[in-house]
């Protein structure tokens, strides 16, 4: 069992009436945290409480603790990557939704580039969405490492800077392009193919295409400004999605209570929140996977989710790179 307890925000005076345990957050915008272990006495009494006023209750997040024993013996993570903004449907980045579902808008399909601003990426963190959580890069260092541990199940493709200060790179534009576009073609790969980008990034030609990347940046400066444009790739997962199980809990708020499953008329979204561990189906093994059905609602830029999975070797590769602040969790895996 693994311990857990909700963090959630309320309304200051319902804490004080309600003698609950709480941190004050903002006086003037009447604001307290609470911090209830899951089926303790305060969990069920904040239960109570939102029966009676659901508009006291702000945002609020499950936190697991693992033990060590937990995280050594896990083959499978849930990741939730560093979220920045603006989405890339502000960046420039065309969507195709005609085989789109009219209510849940997934699946929708790039029409060109995952354009997005790359200034904004956090940079130490390896592995970063924006805030449409379906677009997921990848840094060049975190991507070089999970390279170096040959995980599997996935491809990229270079993300676009917003603005066009720095073109896409044009191998064949510098020498040191060229050179690695001949020892491509003489393995018969090409630069349509996704594989092509993790060749690339792959030992020995990665120092060639660093010393590429450095020629097109130069000559490319001739016309820019500002500051390098660091280098992302989209992840495209190719490996087999994964089930999320029925005896993973979805629903709408952690402390209703009832769970009922809400999923979309295409059934393809199960409902707005993960309100207990996930349970997962049919992994085979890939280092990098998603789950097939997906989490979240359309609203605005936001849009649902397939949740994405590394296995521990991948989760390794990414903490070598010195990836931080990504979220962790355990799934469970069910026969
Ligand atoms: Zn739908």
């Amino acid at each position: 069992m693994v311990d857990a307890w909700l963090e959630i925000r309320l309304d200051l005076d319902v804490a004080v009436a309600n003698s609950l345990p709480h941190k004050v957050i903002d006086v003037a915008l009447n604001l307290a945290h609470v911090s209830a272990r899951i089926e303790s006495e305060e969990y069920r009494q904040l239960g109570a409480i939102r029966t009676r006023c659901p508009e006291a209750f702000g945002g609020w997040h499950i936190r697991r603790k693992y033990s060590a024993k937990d995280i050594r013996e896990a083959k499978l993570f849930e990741v939730t990557p560093k979220s920045f903004e603006p989405a890339g449907e502000d960046c420039g980045t065309d969507y195709d939704y005609s085989a789109a579902c009219s209510v849940c808008e997934t699946p929708r399909r790039l029409s060109g580039p995952l354009t997005l601003d790359l200034r904004r990426a956090p940079r130490r963190v390896g592995l970063a969405c924006t805030i449409a959580e379906d677009e997921i890069v990848v840094s060049e260092h975190a991507l070089r490492e999970l390279i170096s541990e040959n995980c599997l199940g996935f491809d990229v493709e270079p993300a676009q800077h917003k603005s066009n200060v720095v073109p896409p790179m044009d191998l064949r534009r510098v020498a040191s392009g060229r050179a690695l576009l001949r020892q491509a073609l003489s393995l018969g790969l090409t630069q349509n193919q996704g594989s092509f980008h993790r060749w690339l990034n792959s030992d020995p030609q990665h120092s060639l295409f660093d010393a590429a990347w450095a020629e097109w940046t130069a000559l490319s400066e001739q016309k820019a400004r500002g500051l390098p444009i660091p280098r992302w790739y989209r992840l495209i997962v190719t490996s087999s999605p994964v089930d999320i199980a029925p005896e993973t809990r979805i629903g709408n708020h952690i402390l209703d209570s009832i769970h009922p499953w809400q999923p979309c008329p295409c059934k393809r979204t199960l409902g707005l929140n993960l309100l207990s561990r996930l349970a997962l189906r049919g992994w085979d093994g890939a280092d990098v996977c998603q789950t097939r059905q997906r989490i979240g609602c359309r609203r605005g830029l936001l849009i649902p989710k397939s949740l994405l999975l590394l296995s521990a070797r991948a989760r390794t590769a990414l903490l070598r790179a010195g990836c931080k602040s990504l979220k962790w969790e355990i799934p469970s895996l069910v026969a």
